[in-house]
């Protein structure tokens, strides 16, 4: 994609002359464990499901803006009233809504590097100001005791548990701690804990921390990262200033009927998730061996692992074996990293067996 041309940057606003358009850096390979998403696709049953679903839309209406059927559907699920969920396109929509409802020019928006980058730049488009608190560089844990205290003058916090790209854990008597302490919005972005141990959710906390917001994706998990659905969990006062900032028709009609036929039969995901979580800690095992290799416990669909030559190794990988894993090595927080996401049995073998041939040249 071309950068944009100084005729056009002069006369934006400054927040988003400064950025880049979107480079994905898409790569044709035979094994894409780059995005997190879920490799084994879906099982043929709630594919089916999801055609047949599809089948039905009326495409020439809009869609239903609040989503109604879905929105109910998530709240059975997650146990609670309707009136405390909203849905996004993508989880990305919903913290671009948030920071739009809640942050105005130099609020501080507090994450946690190494993290998912979106926060911080979509922070910065709304002109708030990004508050770093960097993570623990060995356990890559979040320092409880410094969050907690820059959450005072937060507007917004972003948790990740599990995070991206370390799969490190939040715990959720830190959640509650970073509630009380944070006059602004808590958010406890929750799209891979699907993959987590149970317990390890900040769910329960919804009726006690009124500014508490837990995000969820489609994307993951559920297999439906080409669908872009998502969805909040909140307070209904939260969820009403969302509702006010949101585009109406931003979840199409087709979107919403496949998230819908995936929710309604999600225990057909259950052995899939299972077989990544294993799968996982297998991947973690064999990592560990490579000669020089740091791998964290990880509570996600991925693994974080620093190798010597990470980014050469990186290079190597998509060029000679045409596997594609995510390149952290040029982040200072997090040096010589590569992000592996979690996917099938043969795919996961491959990626070790290359690995193992590149780290010992
Ligand atoms: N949060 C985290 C931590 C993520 O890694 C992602 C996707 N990479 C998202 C939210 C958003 O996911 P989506 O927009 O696909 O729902």
């Amino acid at each position: 994609m071309p950068s944009i041309p100084q005729r056009y940057r002069a006369i934006m606003r400054p927040a988003a002359a400064a950025m880049e358009p979107y480079d994905p850096q898409a790569a044709d390979v035979r094994i894409n464990l780059s995005a997190n998403e879920n490799t084994h696709g879906l099982a043929p049953s709630l594919r089916l499901a999801v055609d047949r679903a599809l089948a039905k839309v009326a495409t020439n209406r809009y869609p239903d803006p609040l989503a109604g059927d879905l929105r109910a559907a998530i709240a059975q699920v997650e146990g609670v009233d309707p009136a405390w969920v909203i849905v996004g396109n993508g989880g990305d929509e919903l913290i671009f809504n948030l920071f739009l409802a809640f942050c105005d020019d130099g609020s501080r928006v507090l994450t946690c590097p190494p993290t998912f980058a979106v926060y911080g730049i979509y922070a910065e488009l709304v002109g708030a100001q990004v508050v770093e608190v960097p993570r623990d560089p060995k356990t890559f844990e979040v320092r409880a005791r410094e969050v907690v205290e820059a959450a005072a003058s937060a507007r917004v916090v972003c948790l990740t548990s599990p995070n991206n790209p370390t799969g490190t854990l939040v715990d959720p008597a830190l959640v509650r701690e970073v509630c009380a302490a944070c006059p602004g919005i808590v958010l406890a972005d929750e799209a891979y804990m699907e993959f987590a141990p149970a317990g390890s959710s900040a769910r329960p906390l919804l009726n006690d921390c009124d500014n508490l917001v837990i995000l969820h994706t489609f994307s993951k998990a559920y297999c439906l990262a080409g669908a872009r659905v998502g969805y909040v969990l909140a307070n209904p006062g939260i969820i009403s200033a969302l509702a006010a900032v949101r585009q109406p028709y931003s979840v199409s009609s087709l979107d919403q009927a496949a998230a819908l036929a995936v929710m309604g039969r999600r225990d057909a995901m259950a052995p899939v998730i299972t077989s990544i979580v294993d799968q996982r800690e297998l991947v973690r095992e064999e990592l560990a061996k490579l000669p020089g290799a740091t791998v964290w416990p990880s509570a996600a669909n991925f693994l974080f692992v620093r190798l010597p030559h990470a980014h050469e190794v990186w290079e190597r990988l998509r060029d000679e074996h045409s596997i594609l894993v995510r390149d952290f090595s040029a982040n200072p927080a997090c040096p010589d990293c590569l992000r592996i996401t979690v996917g099938t049995p043969g795919e996961n073998a491959a990626v070790i067996k290359a690995l193992s041939q590149l780290v010992k040249e």
